[in-house]
C-alpha cells in the first residue's frame, strides 16, 4: 500500500532540431490502494508520464515519490527496490513479450527478477528455488484467470486479451505496490476490453494496488478510476474525483471528452466531434497563454473580450485541492458574446 506522487515533473524530449516539452510541471497524486485515471488526447504527454515513472525517459526536472521515497534521487539498492515497486504495463502485449518464449519461461523469468531482489536485500529465498517458482508461475496465472496449462504456450498461440493478462501477471511478478497501465485495453476488442477492466479492479481492490490508469478514452478511465486527471499537451488541466469530474466538469476540454461519450452529452458547450477532430496544435511550439486558446469553446474564440486566455498561462492552483481545473473563466462557462437563437430568430 503506496502513495504515489509526482511533484513538478518535466520531461524534454531535445533530439532532433526541435526541443518539445512532453510532460510539463506536472503534479499529480496517487493516494493508497487508489486508482487514479489519467485521460488525454493522443500526444498529450501520458505515455512520456508514464515512462518517466518507471524510469524509461530521463526526467529534466522534478521528483516522483513513494511514500515519501524519491524514485530518481535515491541511489543503488534502496533505487532498485523503490523502482520494484512500480510496475508498468503496456498498450501492446505482444510487442512487450518475447514471441520465443512461453508464458511459463516470461513468469518464471519475472518471478527469478524479483526473487534476486529479494536475495539482495536479504529476505528469504523461497521464492527462488526452482519447484516454488513454478508454484509461484501457476500462482501469477490464477490471479489473471488463466488455466495452468497456458504455460506452455507461446504468445502467438494465445488472443490479445490473453496476452495481455499475461502481461499483467508479469507485472504482478514483481509484486508490486504501484501499477501503472498506459492504454492496456486499447488494442484489444471491444468485447474484450470490459473484460480486462473488470480484472484490473478486481486485482487492484484483492492487491490494494495503487493505480495510475492511462487511456484516450474517457468512458474506459471513468469505469476504474476513484478519480480523474486530465491532460492537454504536456499539461494536468483538471483534476477530481470522478463523480465530481463527470457531474461538475471545469475545464471546457473536460467539457469536450465528456460530450463525446454520448450518454454524457449534457447540454453541450461545443461540437465537441468537431473540436476534438482538428489538429492540436504543434507541441513543439505550444500556444501562449492558455494552450487551449485555439480550440476553447469559451474562450478569445468565441468571446473577443477574454484576452487574458492569449496572454496568462492558467495557474492550477494548489496541488491539494480537490478540485482544480486550469482554465481563467472555469466558473464562467456561458460566453456572453455568443450568439443566441433568441425567440425572434426562430422560424
Ligand atoms: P500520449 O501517450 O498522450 O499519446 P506521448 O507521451 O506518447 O503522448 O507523446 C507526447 C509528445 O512527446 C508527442 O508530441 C510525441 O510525439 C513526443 N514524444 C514521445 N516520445 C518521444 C521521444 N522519444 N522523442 C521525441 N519526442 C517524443
Ligand atoms: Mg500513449
Amino acid at each position: 500500500m503506496t502513495t504515489l506522487e509526482v511533484r513538478d515533473l518535466t520531461v524534454r524530449f531535445t533530439a532532433g532540431k526541435r526541443g518539445l516539452t512532453a510532460v510539463d510541471a506536472v503534479d499529480l497524486r496517487v493516494p493508497t490502494g487508489e486508482v487514479l485515471g489519467l485521460v488525454g488526447e493522443s500526444g498529450s504527454g501520458k505515455s512520456t508520464l508514464a515512462k518517466a515513472l518507471v524510469g524509461l525517459v530521463p526526467v529534466m526536472a522534478g521528483r516522483v515519490l513513494l511514500d515519501g521515497v524519491d524514485l530518481l534521487g535515491a541511489r543503488g539498492a534502496r533505487r532498485r527496490a523503490a523502482r520494484r515497486h512500480v510496475q508498468m504495463v503496456f498498450q501492446d502485449p505482444y510487442g512487450s513479450l518475447n514471441p520465443r518464449m512461453t508464458v511459463g519461461e516470461a513468469l518464471g523469468e519475472a518471478v527469478r527478477a524479483n526473487s534476486r531482489g529479494r536475495r539482495r536485500r536479504g529476505a528469504n529465498r523461497v521464492a527462488g528455488r526452482g519447484g516454488s517458482r513454478g508454484s509461484e508461475v501457476q500462482r501469477l496465472l490464477d490471479l489473471v484467470a488463466l488455466d495452468p496449462d497456458y504455460a506452455r504456450r507461446l504468445p502467438r498461440e494465445l488472443s490479445g486479451g490473453q496476452r495481455q493478462r499475461v502481461a499483467i501477471a508479469r507485472a504482478l511478478a514483481a509484486e508490486p505496490q504501484v501499477l501503472v497501465a498506459d492504454e492496456i485495453t486499447s488494442a484489444l476488442d471491444a468485447s474484450v476490453q470490459g473484460a480486462i477492466l473488470n480484472l484490473l479492479r478486481d486485482l487492484q481492490a484483492r492487491l490494494g494496488l495503487t493505480v495510475l490508469f492511462i487511456s484516450h478514452n474517457l468512458a474506459v478511465v471513468r469505469y476504474v478510476s476513484d478519480s480523474i486527471a486530465v491532460m492537454y499537451l504536456g499539461r494536468i488541466v483538471e483534476v477530481a474525483a470522478t463523480d465530481e469530474l463527470l457531474d461538475r466538469p471545469q475545464h471546457p476540454y473536460t467539457r469536450a471528452l465528456l460530450d463525446a461519450i454520448p450518454q454524457f452529452g449534457a447540454p453541450p458547450l461545443m461540437d465537441a466531434a468537431a473540436l476534438l477532430d482538428a489538429e492540436p496544435p504543434d507541441p513543439h511550439d505550444p500556444p501562449p497563454g492558455c494552450r487551449f486558446h485555439t480550440r476553447c469553446p469559451i474562450g478569445p474564440l468565441a468571446d473577443p473580450g477574454r484576452t487574458i486566455c492569449l496572454t496568462d498561462d492558467p495557474d492550477s492552483g494548489a496541488a491539494g485541492r480537490l478540485h482544480r481545473a486550469a482554465c481563467h473563466f472555469a466558473d464562467r462557462p456561458a460566453v456572453d458574446h455568443a450568439p443566441r437563437r433568441t425567440k425572434e430568430a426562430l422560424p
